[in-house]
């Protein structure tokens, strides 16, 4: 039912004053990473631009460096060390600014987080300390005349910030990332000075450059300061009842605004397979009762009535996202105009956050668009007309054929999708009924619920299609999203050969013969060579069927890959807690009578152990055998998705996404590309 002009949520659209600005209503994007930061300022303007567009009131930079010592490579957050960088910055200011919305920098220096990788400089700390992330670096005590150029370079950032045009300046002391941070934090500060010792004494450099960025540009702009009340370690960290709840008593109504959150970066966006909707509610909800200044939270929000809760119940001021500003910039607006079906809830995935790890554009399960506004020209609510009259077949429902039916059908395609099963959604009906997925099926939900609004979309379910029937239906076009199976012969990263004994067993099973409702016996092996999240999910499913489970991967722990989605330690812990032995730097090479051949990949030695199932997760195979047919009987045929290239589900709905955008177009691999300000792209 819409919910148009539901005055519940008018409180959402009340105006807050912050410090000497104005926000039109309580919509925060708060500062998100996005693998792009100063190598691509076009790009950024024009991602930021629409999210204030889609009615958000204040739209965040990401991590901004204020100077070269504190330098992130190889991650690509925000650079603004000199007034050269001040035109790349002003680019997203102007963007968010022509939509109505505030623009907010948020200005870090890392200390000892970076290692300086590209400047050479030697990192900067409270104390003499190794470096925050891996590498051989250690960071040197800072000395008085480093804390007072510090302090410089700070209120240089500020005032550099105001020039670009921001409206809002942040402090930023959080994810254990910053040198305020450092400062905060006992572990990392045993100075004997008056910025060591007692709470007071190491809060003394914040409450300094909050006091310096208030002077330097108070008048004009709002100072925020983002701080993480916890870290999740108890008493002797900073916690939410104790020295995180001091600070803000300490400097309570010295910023214009708080933006409160846990840390490290693993807590703060913890996926939904960890942490429900509103999950820091317990750590921050004492902020606002001890402070009279606007408080902005995170929560990975995508419910108004939670919102609206939050809000009513004091808890928050703002509601800030990150995650679900990325899979639906257009959030607020459709909230506004009471569209609540038509958006586009994040699913908690982060493969958002792997683009910052891999300092690669921002990307979304989704929301296809991200990252693509500038130099693919897309837009999360705007596609072109099509380009022709004919009609489109989409054979297969999944992520992949979902999406390509929808953009198709948004771009006026007269559309037919036909699935095979009698349920749509493909792999993500099956994943999602996998322990901790449930919100992945959300992937499916909007698709379906946009396509159910369509005219000129009809669907078939329980519909195989085979050639000659696609052959007669004479469409335009055709896309193959047929999917993809996951192999049984073992053949995987480490494993380049089919391993012997694998696929004739009869007790090796696929996660597709699990999701198919095949049950594995006791004891169980599972050959994870995949090393995202599938292995230790199944390892939690078998579990949960009181079986007792080994899990064996070459790599060094369980579900490596999802070190990117900051999901490799919760996992591991999880594992661990379930009773799961891991068997890391392991391969299979043989399976027989029962027993799994396995090799250490550390010393070589050769043991043996017993599995009356072996799951193996090790690699996929495309369902293309209609494609290849058809591609000899007609034109214009597609795979899309899986099906083309087995991926993640992101991969998939991407890929569903840029066939119907290229329909009757010239596709081309070729990209807008990001050259230097100054020269014309
Ligand atoms: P992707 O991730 O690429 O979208 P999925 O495996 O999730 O791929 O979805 C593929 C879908 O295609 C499944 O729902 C499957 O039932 C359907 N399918 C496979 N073969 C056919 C076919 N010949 N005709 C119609 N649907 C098919
Ligand atoms: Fe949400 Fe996943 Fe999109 Fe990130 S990638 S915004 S977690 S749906």
């Amino acid at each position: 039912m819409s919910a148009r002009n539901d005055p519940r949520y008018d409180v959402l659209f009340e105006p807050v004053r912050i410090g000497p600005v104005v926000a039109r209503n309580r919509f925060f994007q708060v500062p998100h990473c996005n693998g792009m930061g100063w190598t691509q300022p076009r790009a950024l303007a024009a991602l930021r631009g629409i999210k204030a567009e889609g009615g958000w009131a204040v739209v965040s930079t990401e991590e901004v460096e204020i100077h070269p010592s504190g330098d992130c490579e190889p991650f690509h957050e925000g650079r603004l060390w000199t007034d050269e960088d001040i035109p790349a910055l002003a680019l997203m200011a102007d963007k968010v600014h022509e939509h109505g919305a505030l623009a907010a920098i948020e200005l870090t220096h890392h200390g000892a987080s970076c290692s300086n990788h590209g400047t050479r400089e030697v990192p900067l700390s409270p104390s003499h300390r190794p470096i925050i992330y891996h590498a051989p670096v250690q960071a040197r005590a800072m000395n008085k005349r480093d804390i007072r150029e510090f302090r410089q370079w700070h209120r240089d950032g500020a005032l550099r910030a105001k020039r670009a045009g921001f409206d809002l300046v942040y402090v930023y002391a959080s994810h254990g990332l910053s040198l305020l941070t450092h400062f905060l934090q006992r572990s990392k500060n045993d100075r004997t000075d008056e910025y060591g010792g007692s709470l007071e004494n190491r809060a003394r450099l914040l409450r300094e450059v909050i006091e310096d960025t208030k002077e330097a540009i108070g008048d004009r702009c709002a100072v925020a300061v983002r701080f993480a009340v916890d870290e999740l370690s108890g008493q002797q960290g900073i916690c939410s009842d104790g020295e995180g709840r001091e600070v803000i008593e300490m400097l309570a109504d010295l910023p214009d605004l708080w933006d409160v959150n846990i840390s490290g970066w693993v807590n703060d966006s913890q996926t939904s397979r960890f942490a429900k909707e509103g999950y820091q509610e317990e750590y921050t909800r004492f902020v606002k009762s001890v402070t009279r200044k606007p408080v902005v939270g995170v929560g990975r929000f995508t419910s108004p009535d939670t919102m609206v809760s939050q809000v009513r119940r004091g808890v928050l001021d703002f509601i800030g996202a990150a995650r679900p500003s990325i899979a639906d910039p257009f959030l607020p607006k459709k909230l506004q105009e009471g569209r609540l079906e038509d958006i586009r809830e994040c699913i908690g995935c982060n493969i958002c956050v792997s683009s910052d790890y891999s300092s690669s554009n921002l990307r979304c399960t989704q929301n296809p668009t991200m990252g693509e506004e500038w130099r693919r020209g897309w837009h999360p609510e705007r596609i072109a007309p099509r380009g022709s009259d004919g009609t489109v077949l989409v054979v297969g429902a999944g992520p992949a054929g979902l999406e390509a039916a929808l953009a198709a059908a948004q771009r006026g395609y007269e559309v037919h999708l036909s699935e095979a099963s009698t349920e749509l959604g493909g792999r993500v009906v099956r994943e999602a009924a996998l322990p901790g997925l449930r919100e992945w099926i959300r992937v499916r939900d909007w698709r379906v619920g946009q396509l159910a609004k369509l005219t000129n979309v009809h669907i078939y379910r329980d519909s195989a299609l085979e050639v000659a029937t696609i052959l007669e239906f004479e469409a335009r076009h055709v896309a193959i999203a047929t999917g993809a199976r996951w192999r049984r012969d073992g053949v995987g990263r480490e494993n380049g050969y089919p391993i012997e004994g694998f696929a004739d067993s009869g007790v090796v099973l696929t996660p597709d013969d699990l999701m198919d409702g095949r049950a594995p016996e006791s004891p169980v092996i599972i050959f994870d060579d995949d090393h995202y999240y599938m292995g230790g999910v199944l390892a939690e499913r078998c579990v949960e069927a009181g079986l007792t489970v080994t899990l064996v991967t070459p790599a060094s722990v369980p579900s490596a890959w999802t070190a990117n989605t900051l999901e490799a330690l919760p996992i591991a812990r999880k594992l661990a807690r379930l009773g799961v032995t891991v068997l890391p730097n392991t391969n299979i090479t043989g399976f027989s009578k029962g027993r799994a051949l396995l090799v250490s990949q550390l010393t070589g030695a050769v043991s043996q152990r017993e599995a009356r199932s072996l799951i193996t997760v090790t690699a996929r195979l495309p369902n293309d055998s209609l494609y290849l047919e058809l591609a000899t009987r007609r034109d214009r045929v597609y795979r899309v998705g899986d099906c083309y290239g087995p991926g993640t589900i992101q991969a998939a709905v991407y890929s569903g996404h840029k066939f119907a955008r290229e329909l009757d177009t010239t596709p081309t691999v070729h990209v807008r590309r990001e050259l230097p300000l100054g020269i014309e792209a």
